[in-house]
């Protein structure tokens, strides 16, 4: 029997190795991952960041676990160029188009779950917005600074990165230095309110012209960006909790401040496990709202972008994803797509042949062996390039099985069928391109190849061709052989 409980492991971004993963408690995997700041589109590139985590979860869940999985949207609190001055990236887009604030985040959250829902992600356990979590943030601050490790200056309360430092290392995620980082400091407006230019805001006092604010003991203001991460992970998760994820980007300042956070107010280290997926690039460089260096789902879907030769199917974009890992940085083309595209139709193609094999005494090739392979790419943090190469090789055995120049038993072709289903569409989360589509054709196929060969029984050659021609021109192919007919649809 194949053996899916070799272990997993994931290379875990706090200490740069590949570690067995052990969840706090047994059989239950608490899971985190960022959400979008929901004040514009999502692109592309936030989207495989999305994808790579769906992929994380249906494994995990695959593998058994229960999986609590959370993942926030930011409505509130996350500041132009993700500084800690400026306007709020939502009451902004709010006011440019001249709408209430929680209409810029209705209309993107919708759009964000249609996006993902194309792109056949799995909803999370739970989505807590920032916004719905204000008392929670606050209580966490007040917690920061009854442990000594936050202090309130004029209506904003900061976090006291070198006092936190002396006991904690402040830079344990991203490598960097305490030193270093005070040394690479700028001078900036507001920083006259911090000791140290390191601190970072957990509650900003508003300016009046700011509309997104709320009560708090300091003063009437908003959380600090990095906060409502901790507070919710904190309240659906535990203070401690098994796996974080997010987008390479957010490693720097992000969740290093998240770990100093939930360090400061509870005493542990919040996390076990930070996974980080790598950046979607577009011409070498990183897709990125703010160059302007972007692709939206929907100009993919449609084609209707200078950098794209056509529109693809959503699936192929998730299978072109899917064939890289999800640690190393993948480049947009049209000419990757267009292979993506190819590999997809083949993979798909050996799926239905399988169905239609002819079976043998015994196989030819170890299929438990093969489905291990599965497992171990898999298990090896989860790597999916290698994952879809071997469901190549089994294609390949399908193929020769086919063909007569291998074998399969009853028993193989029945646990083949099962796996390589449970990887291909469970797993990677791909599915069959226009499947409502393609069985409305295949009932109509059926009707239409009856027809032909009641007229060629009755040697009716008029109308056997008139059907031929039809079905020529709508480039669909009708073969005959020994196993009978097929038909193939362009
Ligand atoms: P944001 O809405 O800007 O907070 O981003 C949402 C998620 O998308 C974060 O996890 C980012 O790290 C991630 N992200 C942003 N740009 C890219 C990119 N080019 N490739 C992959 N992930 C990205
Ligand atoms: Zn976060």
């Amino acid at each position: 029997m194949a053996s899916e409980k070799s272990e997993l492991r994931i290379y875990n971004s706090l200490n740069g190795e590949k570690e067995i993963f052990k969840p706090l408690k047994e059989g239950f995997v608490g899971f985190y991952v960022c959400g979008p700041t929901v004040y514009s589109f999502v692109h592309l590139g936030n989207c495989r960041t999305f994808i790579s985590f769906d992929m994380v979860y249906r494994y995990l869940k695959h593998l058994g676990f229960k999986v609590r999985y959370v993942r926030n949207i930011t409505d509130a609190g996350h500041l132009e160029n993700d500084a800690e001055e400026g306007e709020d990236k939502i009451a902004k887009k709010a006011r440019l188009e001249e709408l209430e604030p929680m209409e810029i985040v209705q209309q993107y959250t919708i759009n964000f779950h249609e996006t993902l829902s194309k792109f056949n992600n799995l909803p999370p356990s739970i989505e807590p917005t920032a916004t719905g979590h204000i008392i929670e943030q606050i209580e966490m601050v007040k917690k920061i600074i009854d442990n000594g490790l936050a202090y309130e200056s004029n209506g904003s309360v900061y976090f006291d990165v070198e006092k936190y430092n002396k006991d904690n290392y402040y830079g344990e995620l991203s490598k960097r230095k305490i030193e270093d980082l005070i040394s690479g400091t700028r001078s900036l407006d507001g920083q006259n309110e911090k000791k140290s230019p390191l601190d970072f805001a957990l509650w900003k006092n508003a300016k009046p012209e700011h509309i997104m604010k709320w009560p708090s003991p300091w003063s009437i203001g908003f959380p600090g960006w990095h906060l409502e991460c901790s507070a919710m992970s904190t309240k659906y998760l535990g203070e401690q909790f098994d796996i974080h994820g997010g987008g390479m980007d957010l490693k720097f300042p992000h969740h290093e401040c998240e770990i100093a956070q939930g360090t400061a107010s509870t005493g542990k280290k919040p996390v076990r496990y930070w996974m980080h997926a790598n950046m979607l690039t577009l011409n070498g460089k990183k897709m990125s709202k703010s160059t302007g260096n972007t692709l939206l789902p929907d100009e993919l879907f449609s084609g209707e972008n200078d950098v794209l030769e056509k529109g693809y199917d959503p699936i192929v974009v998730r299978f072109f994803m899917m064939q890289a890992h999800y640690r190393s940085t993948l480049d947009f083309s049209s000419e990757a797509l267009n292979a993506a595209e190819k590999g997809f139709s083949r993979l798909m193609e050996g799926l239905d042949l399988l169905k239609t094999l002819t079976t043998s005494e015994s196989s030819s090739q170890d299929v438990n062996s093969l489905i291990d392979s599965f497992y171990a790419a898999m298990n090896d943090d989860f790597n999916t390039p290698i994952l879809i190469a071997k469901l190549f090789d089994a294609v390949k055995y399908i193929q020769n099985v086919k063909n007569g120049t291998a074998t399969i038993s009853k028993q193989d072709k029945k646990i083949l069928e099962q796996k390589i289903n449970e990887f291909t569409f469970d797993i990677l989360g791909l599915k069959k391109i226009n499947e409502g589509k393609s069985s409305n054709l295949e009932t109509v196929m059926e009707l239409v190849l009856q027809m032909r060969q009641k007229a060629r029984e009755e040697k009716d050659w008029d109308t056997a061709d008139a059907i031929r021609d039809k079905l020529n021109e709508a480039k669909i192919t009708v073969k005959d052989d020994k196993e009978g007919v097929t038909w193939k649809a362009e």
